[in-house]
C-alpha cells in the first residue's frame, strides 16, 4: 500500500482500533499528524556500562544475556504481576523486575541478548533494576534504546515504543513536506530544512542535531503564532469605542474615602486604565497582579468611570461564589455613587441593588432593564454572554480570572456592545503572569498593568510542608489561632471519597474536623456540587466568621476575599500545580495579621517534591509561575488550551532570542508582498489563523 502525508493512521498495518483510538486522543489522525508529534525530551543510552560497576539510584544502559525469566502473583492487597528476570554479563549478573507487564514474559526468553536502559535501585535483596525499557539485540536498529531515545507525549496504554515504532514507518514521508519558510528568511537564520529537522528531532544522532532540530521547529512556530498576532491587530483596529472621559474630581472623592490608600503600582494602572478609556480605539489590557494585590478594586474604579458617563459595565468571573462575593463587595463600596449594579448568573435569582438600596427582581425584569440601559454594572459568569444578555451601551467589558475562559467566550462579551459599529474598552485581569515581554510579543496589541506589590502591612505567608507526624501539632496550633478569633481553610482534591485514588474528599475531612478533631468549633463544607443557596449561605457565614474552619475543594481557588482568614491547609497538595498552590494560599494573608500555609503530602514523586519545596521558598507568583512554567510546561500550567495562550509545541515562552527574531521577521513578511505572498507561508497562515486566534 501506498502512504502519503494524509493517510488515516488506522489504514498502517499496525494500527488497530483501539490504537488508533489512543492515537487520536493525544490528536494523531493521519500520518502527517505523527511527524509532528515531537519529543518532549531524550534519554540518553548513548553509553553502556558493565553489570559490575552498576550503582544503586543512577541510570544505567547495558547488555546483558537472560539467565532465568519467571512471573509471579505478590502478596498483599493490590495483586500484581511480577515479572523477574536474572541477566548476567563478562562481569556479573543482576536482578531486573517489571510489575504488571505480563507480555513481557511473551517477549524475552532465556538465552536473549538483550540492552536495557532502567534505574538501578537499592533493595534488601541488592540493586535491581526496575521497569526497565528494553530491546532484543538482534535486530540491526536498535530505535528503542542505546542511543538518544525519543520520549513523547503520550496517552494511556499507548506505549513509547509503538509511539517510535510509528514514527520511524512514516518518517521517509518527511521528503513530501514542503518546506513553508521562504529560503530568505531560512538562510539568513541558518535553519535547517523543515525535512531534516523533523529526521533529526526524532531520531538524532547526537545532542547538536537535537539543537538543530528545536531551533528550526521553534521558529516555525513562533513565526506563525507572530504573524496571527499581527494579522489580528491590524484586524482590531478597525474597530471603533466609546470614549469615556474620567470625572476626575468625582473618581478622586472616591478614592479617597476607601478606607485605604491604593499602592503606587495600583494608582499607575489606574491611570493608565482611565486614560485608555478616552481613546476612541478600544483599549485591550492584561492586568497582571500576584493574588492579593488588589486588582479588583482598579475595575471598580473603571467602572465608575463608565458608570458616571452612562455607560454600560460587565464584569464576567469564573465562579458563581465569585460573582456573588464581587456582587457584594461592589454594591457596598459603590454605595453612594447612585449606580445600579446587578448579579446574573444561572442559579442566583436575580437581585439588583438600586439607588434606593438593594431589590430582588426576577430575571426577566433584569434582561428587560439590561437593554434599556438602565442597569450601570452587571456581575455575571459565563451566563453574560448567553444571546438573550442584550446591552443597551455595553462600554466596558471586564474580565476577572482571565486564565479561566477561553477566547471565544471573551470574543462573545466584546461583540456585546449593543451596536455593531463599536467595540466595549476590555480589561482582562489575572494572577497567572506571564512575563512581560512574552505577552507583548504574544498578544501584539496587548497594552499591560502590572500590580508588582502588595498593598503595605501585609506579612510574608509562612509556608510549611508538614510532615504527617505533625499533624497533631498543626492541629494544635490552628485551635489556639481560632481561639483567637482567626479562620481557616481546610482545601481537599476531591468531593466524595474514592477507594481508587486514596485522596481526601472534603466530605469525609468535613465529617473527622467536626467530630474528632475540633468538635468545639464550627466546621463548614463548599464544594460544587452543592446549590448555589447554599454556598452562598456557606460563604456569607464565613465571611461574617459564623464558621470557624471552611473545608472545601479547589472552588475556593481563585479570587474568594475573607481578609480574616489566616491559615490555609491543603491535604494531598500533590494533585495540585504551583500556580493552583500559589492562587490557594493567596486566600489568606490579606490583612496585617501573619498567616499561614500547611502544606500535607505523601507523594515521594521527585517534581512533587520540588514543587512543593518551591512554593515553601517563595511568595512571589511571577517566581513560581516561571518555575511552574519549567516543571510542567504551559499546557498543563495555563490549564486549558483555549486560554488564549497557545499551547506551545515545541518553541518555549523562555526561548526570548527565537521570540524577538520570529517577532522582527513577522514584521517584515506583513509589509514585504513578496515574503508575504510566498506559497507555502499563506497557505500555512490561513490553515492556523482560526487555531490560533488570540485576545
Ligand atoms: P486580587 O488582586 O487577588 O483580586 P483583591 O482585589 O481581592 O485582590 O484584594 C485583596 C484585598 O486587599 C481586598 O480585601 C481589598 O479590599 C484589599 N486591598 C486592595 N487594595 C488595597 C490597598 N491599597 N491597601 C490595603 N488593602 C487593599
Ligand atoms: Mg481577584
Amino acid at each position: 500500500m501506498k502512504i502519503s502525508l494524509i493517510t488515516p493512521i488506522s489504514v498502517l498495518g499496525s494500527v488497530g482500533k483501539i490504537t488508533a483510538m489512543r492515537l487520536e486522543k493525544i490528536g494523531i489522525k493521519k500520518t502527517k499528524d505523527l511527524l509532528f508529534h515531537f519529543p518532549t525530551r531524550y534519554d540518553d543510552f548513548t553509553k553502556t556500562i558493565k553489570i559490575e560497576n552498576i550503582n544503586s539510584d543512577e541510570q544505567v544502559t547495558f547488555i546483558a544475556k537472560i539467565e532465568q525469566i519467571t512471573s509471579r502473583r505478590s502478596f498483599g492487597k493490590r495483586k500484581m504481576t511480577i515479572i523477574e528476570a536474572v541477566v548476567s554479563d563478562d562481569t556479573g549478573s543482576i536482578k531486573v523486575l517489571w510489575f504488571n507487564q505480563f507480555f513481557i514474559i511473551k517477549h524475552l526468553a532465556q538465552g536473549d541478548k538483550i540492552i536495557f536502559s532502567g534505574k538501578a535501585n537499592l533493595s534488601k535483596y541488592g540493586v535491581q533494576i526496575m521497569s526497565p525499557v528494553y530491546e532484543k539485540l538482534s535486530k540491526e536498529e536498535k530505535i528503542h534504546t542505546g542511543g538518544l531515545v525519543p520520549i513523547y507525549p503520550t496517552t494511556l496504554r499507548l506505549s513509547q515504543k509503538q509511539l517510535r515504532y510509528l514514527i520511524k514507518v512514516v518518517l521517509p514521508l518527511a521528503k513530501h513536506i514542503e518546506d513553508f519558510i521562504p529560503l530568505e528568511i531560512t538562510s539568513q537564520e541558518k535553519l535547517i530544512s523543515l525535512r531534516e529537522a523533523l529526521e533529526k528531532i526524532h531520531f538524532p544522532k547526537n545532542k547538536d542535531d537535537i539543537k538543530l532540530a528545536r531551533q528550526r521547529l521553534s521558529f516555525d512556530e513562533m513565526l506563525i503564532i507572530q504573524l496571527i498576532t499581527l494579522l489580528s491587530k491590524k484586524e482590531s483596529e478597525k474597530h471603533k469605542a466609546v470614549k469615556i472621559q474620567p470625572d476626575n474630581k468625582k473618581i478622586d472623592k472616591f478614592v479617597n474615602q476607601l478606607p485605604f490608600c491604593l499602592t503606587t503600582s495600583q494608582e499607575k494602572a489606574k491611570n493608565e486604565i482611565l486614560s485608555s478609556l478616552t481613546m476612541d480605539k478600544p483599549m485591550n489590557r492584561l492586568l497582571e497582579g500576584d493574588v492579593g494585590s488588589g486588582k479588583t478594586i482598579i475595575s471598580i474604579i473603571a467602572m465608575l468611570s463608565a458608570g458616571i458617563n452612562k455607560i454600560q459595565s460587565a464584569i464576567m468571573v469564573p465562579t458563581e461564589i465569585l460573582a456573588w462575593q464581587h456582587y457584594l463587595s461592589l454594591s457596598e463600596i459603590l454605595k453612594k455613587q447612585h449606580l445600579h449594579i446587578a448579579i446574573f448568573t444561572n442559579s442566583i435569582h436575580s437581585i439588583a441593588r438600586g439607588i434606593n438600596g438593594p431589590r430582588t427582581i426576577n430575571r426577566k425584569r433584569i434582561l428587560e432593564e439590561l437593554a434599556a440601559g438602565k442597569i450601570d454594572i452587571i456581575i455575571g459568569t459565563h451566563s453574560l454572554i448567553q444571546e438573550k444578555i442584550i446591552f443597551n451601551n455595553l462600554g466596558l467589558a471586564i474580565i476577572d480570572e482571565q486564565h479561566r475562559f477561553g477566547v471565544a467566550q471573551r470574543k462573545k462579551l466584546i461583540e456585546k456592545s449593543g451596536d455593531t459599529d463599536t467595540q466595549p474598552h476590555f480589561l482582562s485581569m489575572t494572577a497567572t503572569p506571564i512575563p512581560r515581554s512574552l505577552a507583548l510579543s504574544l498578544y501584539g496589541d496587548l497594552d499591560i498593568s502590572i500590580i508588582d506589590e502588595l498593598p503595605q502591612g501585609r506579612k510574608d505567608i509562612i509556608t510549611k510542608i508538614v510532615a504527617q507526624n505533625d499533624r497533631t501539632k498543626a492541629y494544635k496550633f490552628i485551635k489556639e489561632k481560632v481561639n483567637n478569633g482567626e479562620q481557616v481553610f481546610i482545601i481537599c482534591p476531591l468531593i466524595e471519597e474514592s477507594d481508587k485514588l486514596g485522596v481526601k474528599s472534603v466530605k469525609q475531612e468535613y465529617e473527622k474536623l467536626k467530630n474528632e478533631i475540633f468538635p468545639e468549633f464550627k466546621i463548614g463544607i463548599l464544594h460544587g456540587k452543592m446549590k448555589q443557596s447554599e454556598k452562598e449561605e456557606i460563604m456569607a457565614k464565613f465571611k461574617n466568621n459564623k464558621i470557624n474552619i471552611l473545608t472545601a475543594t479547589s472552588v475556593v481557588e481563585v479570587g474568594v476575599d475573607i481578609p480574616n482568614a489566616t491559615i490555609m491547609v491543603i491535604e494531598d497538595a500533590q494533585r495540585f500545580g504551583l500556580a493552583q498552590l500559589h492562587q490557594f494560599r493567596g486566600r489568606v494573608g490579606r490583612s496585617d495579621k501573619q498567616s499561614y500555609c500547611f502544606i500535607f503530602s505523601e507523594s515521594t514523586n521527585e517534581i512533587t517534591q520540588k514543587r512543593l519545596q518551591a512554593l515553601t521558598n517563595s511568595n512571589d507568583g511571577f517566581e513560581l509561575s516561571q518555575m511552574d512554567l519549567e516543571l510542567r510546561g504551559p499546557g498543563e500550567m495555563f490549564g486549558i488550551k483555549q486560554s488564549g495562550i497557545p499551547t506551545l509545541k515545541i518553541a518555549s515562552f523562555s526561548d526570548i532570542s527565537t521570540i524577538k527574531k520570529t517577532s522582527s521577521w513577522a514584521q517584515k513578511i506583513i509589509t514585504d508582498k513578496k515574503l508575504f505572498n510566498h506559497t507555502g507561508l499563506n497557505k500555512k497562515i490561513q490553515q492556523n489563523v482560526d487555531i490560533i486566534h488570540l485576545e
